[in-house]
């Protein structure tokens, strides 16, 4: 039905006026507001309570604008939100500086300092959380502001009469207007509120509430712009242009008293048009047409009202609407593009995509990605800053600012320096030709060597990987260490407990330049929305600028105001556009077609998160937004929608995560009661026939020109025979390998640490032997309790470095600590044996030569380093090889049941006796080979008597091995097809895995 647009007369009073909110509301207002124009002869003034329907507005205005329009009113009339209308207040200059939501987060944390009774709130908060409480806490306050204001509105209109021009004076006065104010609402409000969280928070907005608040500004605004029209009205009335305001949302109680006392002071001065929504022919549920009493509770409808709403669900009903239900969530959000590309096949060009169950339509828009830049997506759902690359970048920045003065963890390090706006050259003053690769290098020589955390340990690891290389006939690679100590330096200046905020924001900003950062960041959209947000944290002139904080309280400020933060995407033009949305900003909105997904029980309607402090009830008496009233307001936009747009299509998922069945909303469900033939499709997934290939076991024959290594290492060898798939992935095609170590020697620091103390103890030993008064030579007692002092020693001093990096090891060096008596007892009884020591970690190996297919000779090495060689004391041709493990027996022995194909010590004990000068053992022949736990049970009896295991039968292995070496080899140089076989203790940790896809087959 329409309401023609009412003849303006000249009493001071506004003017009502109702549109219907269907598919003609825009051209309805449109037309409405240039009648005014025409009656008034003045170009109106026209404020929306919401901005989302502004554009439309406009464009309909345009497209409905009377012929022959004299010119004094030939411009479109000015059309507003409400915020920017307050914003362009006059004199909004003179207006207390306006508060960001950080400033007010920080005013919270300054209060808390400054009053005992606020500080046990937030004890039990985490970081995050008490930022998130004070968030609510600041929410909270603005309620209660928003009460208390509007009684001090005459005073406020007073305070803008007097044209002082000190602004500083008439700052004061308001303040102290306001101060007043507060006090005696407090006493007001204090007895409403029985509960010791509600006096708290009453307590917090006595001490919070500041003329820069957003109601204050609101207000005072309101003033300044009253102020104008009153002004202008004193000197020509027939110059004050009309005001339309127009209500395109139910207000809160306390919005709907303010503006309409607003609204009656303003029409003393001009015209005032108030524009309201009418469901009479829209609502299609007795709620949205009854809506609220006065004491904010639903109204039920009278037989009248019902028949009404059957008409108009009769009347609207289109046979466009669309009921779609699908089983699971991927079959939703599948459904859902599905229905836009339907959409966009029919030509249509706005679409809308309301989120009711956001992450369905976050699914469906990655899904839509695929239709590239035909399709605009324009997410006003807010996307968040902090799911973009941009905030993972910095993020990663944080985690090493948080990081303890001992360090990183290597992951948290690496994530760093591989964040893609890292720059390597720029941070080391280098070229980037000499960066190559130094990264992944970095990272080979962390993971190699088990650098966990902790700047020692990362430096000690490439120190010993630069020497590693050295001693390789390699050179070493000095970037490394620059860039460990350029990180470790800029960590360095975060280390200290309490920072201020002006100094850290500096500090950031100077670390986003040192490493390149801040310049990438600033060629990317979502950089430059980052940097901008950072900005916010630039207190260097304001009041906060020395509030100091923990270092954590202070990163943690920063994550939640970044994600608080919306990422606004660029638009482009587009053939088509689509519009992610909530329910709220289709309010007089035209699309093509809208598809809504969510549309069940448990997501329509959705109630925003109840506020922390308040029950509904004091809601209600603070006049705030109550369930019953949000509850009303979707019923009355999901009229709307469904009013106003022919091609609706409503989609839910009908089962839960847990697989109960879930129903649609109860407004569908109503609207079904009387709409028998509106049924529901159920949505099923297109489906494809093809006939796959099971995968089979994986083998690869080696390619003619695939290279194959020409010195083989007794864990290469391990990993041929523990599966040659393995071997092919890892050794041939050379993917994802430590390459700067020798695979098998055990480059964990640790392990390397405990095979270096050894080494030089056993050294320092041998030279012990030489001093004729040496201790060690009064007895086997003080020879034994020489060797444990020297050994502890000697370990303390090796492991120190690690452990200032890694504060962890500690517990290494104690667990070795601890053998340490066990492991001489067993060397002294060696000793008895007549087993003398003789060197260690030396470089050996043997070659074999064979004849590929080709008949080519070839001649391949085996070479590894050897633990240790012992000799006897008696026998001058008696030597014995050992090897460290730093295992437990019972693995040991497992290893020594598979000797065969994890032949370590039988190729060193070949390598000695091929070539017994390069072993250091002339005359010699290794004639004994075995392991020595470096981690007995001592609980369990493995000490001296069975810590060591050796070699059975060796001649006999050894020669079998031989021979079993050969045979490989020459298949691998055959080229023969190499198969994924291995037990599934192997497969656990193979990284070869995803390539030969075990568990497929
Ligand atoms: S996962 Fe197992 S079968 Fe596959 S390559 Fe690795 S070791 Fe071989």
């Amino acid at each position: 039905m329409l309401h023609p647009f009412p003849t303006i007369s000249m009493q001071k009073q506004p003017q009502a006026w109702a549109i219907t909110p269907n598919s003609q509301a825009l051209t309805e207002l449109a037309k409405g507001i240039w009648d005014c124009a025409k009656q008034t002869q003045k170009r109106p003034l026209v404020v929306l309570s919401t901005a989302g329907p502004l554009i439309g507005v406009r464009a309909a205005l345009e497209q409905n604008r009377p012929k022959d329009l004299p010119s004094n009113i030939a411009f479109l009339p000015q059309v507003i939100s409400f915020a920017d209308w307050l914003e362009a207040a006059p004199g909004a200059w003179k207006f207390p500086k306006k508060q960001t939501d950080l400033e007010r987060w920080l005013s919270v944390f300054v209060n808390l300092r400054k009053h005992k009774v606020l500080q046990s709130w937030f004890k039990a908060e985490s970081e995050a959380g008490a930022w998130g409480l004070a968030q609510a806490v600041i929410d909270a306050c603005d309620s209660l502001s928003e009460v208390v204001v509007p009684q001090l509105q005459s005073e406020l209109n007073d305070l803008l009469q007097t044209h002082t021009l000190d602004t500083e004076a008439w700052l004061k006065k308001v303040e102290l207007v306001l101060d007043q104010a507060i006090a005696k609402a407090y006493v007001g409000l204090s007895r409403k509120v029985v509960d010791e969280e509600s006096a708290v928070l009453l307590t917090f907005w006595r001490y919070l509430t500041n003329i820069g608040d957003p109601v204050i500004r609101k207000h005072l605004a309101m003033a300044a712009q009253m102020h104008l029209a009153k002004t202008n009205a004193e000197k020509d009335s027939t110059t004050v242009r009309p005001l339309i305001w127009v209500q395109t949302a139910d207000p809160k109680p306390i919005d709907q008293e303010l503006i309409d006392g607003y609204l009656n002071d303003y029409a003393q001065f001009a015209t005032v048009v108030r524009v309201d929504l009418t469901w009479q022919s829209v609502a299609l549920w007795p709620e949205a047409l009854c809506g609220l009493d006065t004491e904010g509770h639903i109204v039920v409808a009278n037989p009248q009202e019902d028949s009404q709403i059957e008409s108009n669900i009769q009347v609207h009903r289109q046979d466009d609407w669309r009921l779609l239900a699908a089983r699971r969530f991927e079959e939703l959000a599948w459904t859902a593009t599905k229905s836009i590309e339907s959409h966009l096949i029919a030509g249509k060009k706005n679409i809308a995509l309301v989120a009711q169950d956001r992450l369905a339509a976050r699914r469906a828009r990655a899904l839509l990605s695929r239709l590239g830049g035909a399709l605009r997506i324009r997410d006003e759902t807010g996307w968040k800053l902090s799911t973009t690359r941009t905030a993972a970048a910095l993020d990663s920045w944080l985690e090493i600012m948080r990081a303890p003065k001992e360090g990183p963890s290597a992951s948290a390090l690496l994530e760093f320096l591989q964040n893609p706006y890292f720059d390597l050259s720029h941070s080391l003053n280098t070229s980037p030709e000499a960066c190559n690769g130094l990264i992944a290098q970095l990272e080979d020589i962390l993971i190699a060597s088990q650098a966990k955390s902790g700047w020692e340990t990362f430096m000690m690891a490439i120190e010993r990987a630069n020497s590693y290389a050295v001693s390789n006939g390699s050179s070493p690679n000095a970037h490394l260490i620059d860039l460990i100590s350029f990180v470790r330096r800029l960590h360095a200046g975060w280390q200290q407990s309490m920072v201020d905020c002006s100094s850290a924001y500096a500090l950031l900003q100077k670390n986003l330049q040192e490493t390149g950062m801040a310049q990438r960041l600033e060629k990317d959209a979502a950089g430059k929305q980052l940097l901008k947000v950072l900005k916010g944290f630039d207190f260097s002139s304001g009041i906060y600028k020395d509030v100091k904080m923990r270092l954590p309280e202070w990163l943690s400020l920063l994550k939640t105001v970044i994600e608080e933060a919306s990422y606004e995407e660029a638009g482009q033009e587009a053939q088509a556009t689509l519009s992610i949305l909530p329910l709220s900003s289709t309010r007089l909105r035209q699309f093509d077609a809208v598809v809504v997904v969510g549309c069940d029980e448990q997501q329509l309607p959705a109630f925003s998160e109840p506020p922390l402090f308040f029950s509904d009830t004091l809601n209600r008496y603070l006049k705030s937004s109550t369930i019953a009233a949000q509850y009303i307001q979707q019923a009355r936009d999901l009229s709307q929608l469904l009013v106003s747009c022919k091609n609706v299509d409503l989609l839910w998922q009908s089962k839960s995560k847990s697989g109960e069945p879930l129903r649609p909303s109860a407004w569908i469900a109503r609207l079904q009661t009387q709409l028998k033939d509106w049924r529901v499709v159920d949505a099923k997934p297109d489906t494809y026939q093809g006939k796959s290939q099971p995968i089979t076991m994986s083998v690869s024959t080696p390619d003619q020109n695939l290279a194959i290594p020409v010195t083989v290492s007794p864990s290469a060898y391990k990993a041929l025979r523990d599966c040659p798939y393995r071997y092919y992935v890892s050794n041939l095609l050379g993917l994802r390998k430590a390459k700067e170590f020798e695979e098998g020697f055990d480059a964990s620091l640790a392990g390397q640490t405990l095979h270096a103390l050894l080494k030089t103890f056993f050294q320092a030993l041998k030279t012990e032997q030489e001093k004729s008064h040496s201790p060690i030579h009064q007895g086997s007692e003080a020879r034994r309790q020489w060797m444990v002092d020297h050994l502890m020693k000697c370990s303390e001093k090796e492991f120190e470095r690690l452990i200032a990096g890694d504060a962890r090891v500690l517990g290494t060096l104690r667990d070795w600590q601890k053998q340490i008596p066990s492991f001489i007892d067993w060397q002294l009884k060696r000793e008895s044996n007549g087993w003398r020591y003789h060197d260690a970690e030396l470089p050996i190996g043997f070659t074999l030569s064979l004849s590929d297919p080709d008949g080519v000779q070839r001649e391949i090495r085996i070479a590894g380093r050897a633990d240790r060689f012992d000799i006897h004391e008696s026998d001058s041709t008696a030597a014995a090889v050992i090897d460290y493990k730093n295992q437990k027996m019972k693995k040991i022995v497992d290893r020594a049941e598979n000797i065969l194909d994890d032949p370590q010590l039988l190729i060193y004990a070949r390598a000695a006796n091929e070539n017994a000068i390069a072993a250091h053992l002339p005359g010699r022949i290794v004639g004994e080979a075995q392991w020595v736990s470096l981690k007995a049970e001592l609980d369990k009896g493995e000490d001296k008597n069975i810590r060591a295991h050796i070699v059975e039968d060796i001649s006999d292995v050894m020669a079998q091995f031989s021979e079993q070496i050969e045979k490989d080899l020459n298949s691998l140089w055959a080229r023969k097809p190499m198969q994924a076989f291995a037990p599934d203790s192997v497969c656990q940790y193979c990284e070869a895995r995803g390539v030969c896809r075990k568990g497929m087959w």
